[in-house]
């Protein structure tokens, strides 16, 4: 700033006062020099360095040039100007740049541990799994865990946008980054400060400038030939016409003008940032989209396909009816939440949740899941299998029909059939809206996969308004569903994935956009996805989809504006018809409006 004052005082003063020759020439080098040394040091370090056409470079030769045909006050002032652009452009770049990083601004600090009746703040990272920490009201939550003591309500914005605030008690799980609002909390940690919720979404956030847009890899190899093909351009109109014409200066000025223009830097600079903003916005909104790629597929889809349970329903069972054969209700249910003990299905919850008594794990021995079909273990030495139609005929049990509409879980003990459990499921609030709302953006197609029954699928895709339903799908089943979709598109269309992440890590890599429940997924599906929702909710679908098409807007905005004024300007430029003032607009105006575009994408309307 006092670099740039000083120049222009003194090349005011330089155009007033009555100067000739070598005094007049030196009276505009020394503002040069003030304003410029560092743009003319760096174009010189770089030729040095092989790196000889950047912006640097284009303005170093500029304003010499500007010198050499007597233009002393243009060669000044260009640099000037330049510099007020450059330094705008910082403060531009720098303001979002700390917008998004107040966005991270979840990373504890410290944890609470109490340490001989005192408490003691240490790292996150030195507290291990099974301590005690304890949360204040106001403070932040350091690490995942369960509430032992104490009861609040926490404000989980910082993760999924929401601020409704959510209350806990003891036995509720927590997670790190919310803030605890209102009682003293004691948290048993259950998760290492490197695999909580936090330190996930910071890694995964950081992480995802590593993965280009095809717009922003297009930019960098657009820009390496671009602007050697200027220079040369330039060099062409500054000699070959006056060799045929004469009038040298005014031939070199043309090139000048050509050259100040032909900086790419407005979308060098604006295209990386509208997707760093995009995918920074959506964080606010508890969407986290792991790269710009991703973020222009989501842009592009046109068939959804969604899990059922715990995606557009809520993985809640509740236990409507209990059919034992040769035992008791109790019996029946003991041995099904038994041998769930170890799943991490929505059911197993269920059924251990509908059992409510502690279960003695000891009784229990090899225990095996098989995926879309149920569990098997040994109990008391008796071989019990708990699943659906398709395990009881693969245990050798038969398996008999209900005149209830609900899952049915079947019980075989010892291969003789022990009677089924009804569990229902709800759908998700917001799910039949987030259909519609898919619908009316154009997206051509909605389709449910479910491993679960045929009736209980059809039932659920009818409340929801879907039109397309497979049901009784093994998981690679529903890969060759999803393939079948995938051949089935358009070319240039995406199709997108929604699981809950229970054992659909192979369609959610599979597919183009794999989109990942979060809290409630496994951590397997949020490394297999390419988009988290943190809130669980279908309709954060819709909502990522348009911060995707705004952002891709406003890049293929960027691109045509600043195209399109360089364009015009390098033409005027080659006919005489515009001057260096112009030039210097076409390209640090240009670079500047196309930042203020692109911090655009950063701003998401709720
Ligand atoms: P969805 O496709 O609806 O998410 P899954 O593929 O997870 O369902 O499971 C499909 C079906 O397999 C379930 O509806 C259920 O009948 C059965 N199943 C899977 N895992 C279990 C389990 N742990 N206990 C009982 N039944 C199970
Ligand atoms: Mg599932």
């Amino acid at each position: 700033m006092i670099r740039i004052v000083t120049a222009a005082v003194l090349v005011a003063a330089a155009m007033i006062a009555p100067l000739e020759g070598y005094w007049r020439l030196a009276a505009f080098l020394v503002p040069y020099a003030i304003v410029g040394w560092d743009v003319l040091w760096g174009a010189l370090r770089n030729i040095f360095r092989g790196q000889v056409f950047d912006e640097n470079f284009l303005m170093a030769l500029a304003t010499v040039g500007a010198f050499c045909i007597g233009e002393y006050p243009e060669g000044v002032l260009v640099m000037l100007l330049y510099q007020v652009g450059e330094l705008f452009q910082d403060f531009a770049v720098d303001r979002s740049r700390r917008s998004i990083a107040s966005l991270m601004d979840i990373r504890p600090d410290w944890a609470n541990v109490e340490q001989e009746n005192e408490l003691v703040q240490v790292d996150p990272e030195e507290v291990s799994v099974g301590q005690i920490i304890v949360v204040k009201p106001g403070e932040r939550i350091p690490l995942d865990g369960v509430v032992t003591e104490g009861s609040s309500t926490l404000d989980t914005a910082a993760l999924t946008g929401e601020s409704l605030p959510r209350a806990v008690e003891a036995g509720d799980e927590v997670i790190s980054g919310c803030i605890n609002q209102s009682g003293l909390l004691r948290v048993q940690v259950t998760k290492p400060y490197g695999e909580s919720t936090v330190a996930r979404i910071l890694e995964l956030v950081e992480n995802s400038s590593a993965r280009k847009a095809r717009y922003e890899n297009f930019i960098t190899r657009f820009a390496r030939w671009y602007t050697p093909i200027v220079v040369i351009a330039a060099a062409v109109l500054g000699l070959v016409p006056p060799l045929f014409m004469g009038n040298w200066s005014e031939w070199i000025n043309r090139a000048l003008i050509f050259l100040v223009v032909s900086c790419p830097c407005a979308l060098v600079i604006s295209v990386p940032l509208s997707f760093f903003g995009g995918i920074g916005g959506a964080s606010r909104q508890g969407i986290l989209v792991k790269g710009g790629n991703y973020l222009e597929a989501l842009a592009h889809v046109d068939t959804v396909v969604f899990d059922k349970t715990g995606t557009l329903t809520r993985g809640v069972f509740h236990v409507t009816a209990v059919h034992p054969r040769h035992v008791t209700s109790e019996e029946l249910l003991e041995a099904a939440a038994l041998a769930e003990s170890y799943s991490d299905h929505p059911i197993a919850h269920s059924l251990r949740e509908a059992y409510g008594k502690p279960l003695d794990n000891s009784r229990l021995s090899s225990v095996e899941e098989l995926s879309g079909r149920g569990v098997c273990a040994q109990i008391d030495g008796e071989k019990v299998c708990v699943g659906n139609h398709k395990l009881m005929a693969e245990s050798g049990s038969e398996c008999h029909r209900c005149h209830r509409i609900g899952t049915l879980v079947h019980v075989s003990i010892n291969g003789q059939y022990a009677g089924h459990i009804v569990i229902s499921d709800e759908i998700k609030e917001d799910a039949p809206e987030t259909i519609a709302a898919l619908r009316q953006l154009g997206v051509k197609k909605s389709v449910m996969l479910t491993g679960d029954a045929k009736e209980v699928g059809e039932d659920a895709a009818r409340r929801l308004g879907l039109e397309e339903v497979y049901a009784e799908l093994l998981p690679a089943d529903k890969v060759e569903r999803v393939e079948a979709l995938l051949a089935e598109k358009s070319p240039k269309s995406r199709l997108a994935f929604v699981g809950d992440g229970i054992n659909d890590a192979p369609v959610l890599s599979r597919s183009d956009v794999g989109i990942a429940m979060g809290a409630m997924g496994s951590s397997a599906a949020i490394e297999a996805a390419d988009i988290v929702l943190m809130d669980d909710k279908p309709s954060k679908i819709p909502t990522a989809i348009r911060i995707a098409r705004k952002t891709l807007r406003i890049v293929r905005q960027n691109i045509v504006f600043a195209l399109g004024v360089k364009g015009i300007v390098l033409v005027l430029g080659a006919l005489g018809l515009a001057n260096m003032w112009i030039a210097v607009f076409a390209d640090v105006g240009v670079s500047v409006i196309a930042i203020l575009n692109a911090m655009r994408a950063l701003r998401v309307s709720r």
